[in-house]
């Protein structure tokens, strides 16, 4: 099985998914979640599922199969589901009933489902389905909103700009290709910008706002000597960098109280003691 990286998610998603709209003798729940099954044996991690799909017993059938994976846990599955009304308190509601269903605590792909016009999209907007589908993801019952649409390409570019969501779901083959060619660009641009973000988190930016530390530690040079870490060089670089090119040793490391200040204050959330305390290892251990 091939995985590709899924929009801004930073997940590895199959490139073959298991669409949960097309399940015969809806009935036969574990019939089908057998089939579901089978799919993740084979190396399928994405499935997708909605309410009302399949007589409303796709997410049964999708949750079903869920506890045969979860048992099974050789893998990471991801289950996508949706909701198509507008208003936010409907959101929610549908929400609960899908974790229910679905047998998850969240959602790792929760879709704003099915936007057909621009005003449908205000709609979502406006009636607070979008708001509770991130209000969701903040308290993690979901861990990525994205979209669904059937918009022409360049609408949908222009949901997708608004920088929302963190995936898209939309057809794409020979027969439309050319009506959907804009929005997909605009995803790729989309989630060129996410990675680059994302490989940015953790960094310290330099900005000295964790100064003074009462201990006289130069943190702002300690971490830029971890960023090292963080761009995937070896220990030694995060040596070098500090002994070299700043002149620090690891005494200047041990000198934090854990006091906690400087992180209270960090513009960038760093967990600086438990950085300080790395460094003073790696430097400690080449010592040996
Ligand atoms: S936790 Fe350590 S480095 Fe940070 S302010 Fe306190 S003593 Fe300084
Ligand atoms: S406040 Fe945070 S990001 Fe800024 S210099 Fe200090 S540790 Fe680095």
């Amino acid at each position: 099985m091939l995985y590709k990286p899924y929009g801004r998610t930073g997940k590895n998603i199959s490139a073959a998914a298991f669409g949960g709209m097309r399940f015969k003798n809806t009935d036969d729940i574990d019939g089908n979640a057998a089939i579901v099954f089978r799919a993740y044996q084979k190396g399928v991690n994405y499935f997708d599922t909605a309410p009302g799909y399949c007589d409303d017993k796709s997410e049964l059938i999708i949750g079903a199969a869920v506890k045969h994976m979860r048992a099974d846990g050789s893998r990471e599955f991801y289950v996508a589901t949706k909701s198509g009304e507008a208003d936010g308190a409907k959101v929610r509601a549908q929400l609960e009933q899908s974790l229910r269903r679905l047998n998850v605590e969240r959602i790792a792909f929760f879709h704003i489902w099915c936007l057909l016009t621009l005003e449908g999209w205000a709609q979502r907007k406006k009636g607070g389905a979008v708001a509770a589908a991130l209000k969701a993801k903040a308290e993690g019952l979901v861990e990525h909103v994205v979209v669904s649409s059937h918009l022409p390409g360049d609408e949908l570019a222009a949901v997708l700009q608004e920088g929302v969501f963190e995936g898209v779901t939309m057809g794409y083959c020979a027969a439309n290709f050319p009506y959907r060619q804009k929005a997909l660009d605009a995803a790729r641009v989309e989630a060129l910008r996410g990675r680059i973000l994302s490989s940015f988190d953790g960094f310290c930016t330099g900005c000295g706002y964790c100064l003074p530390c009462s201990q006289n530690v130069p943190i702002p040079r300690m971490m830029d000597a971890y960023n090292q870490k963080l761009l995937g060089s070896k220990d030694q670089s995060v040596i070098k960098r500090l002994r070299w090119h700043w002149g620090l040793e690891q005494k200047d490391a041990l000198a934090c109280s854990l006091c906690g200040t400087c992180e209270q204050r960090c513009t960038q959330k760093l967990p600086i003691r438990e950085r300080l305390g790395e460094i003073t290892r790696l430097v400690g251990q080449q010592k040996q």
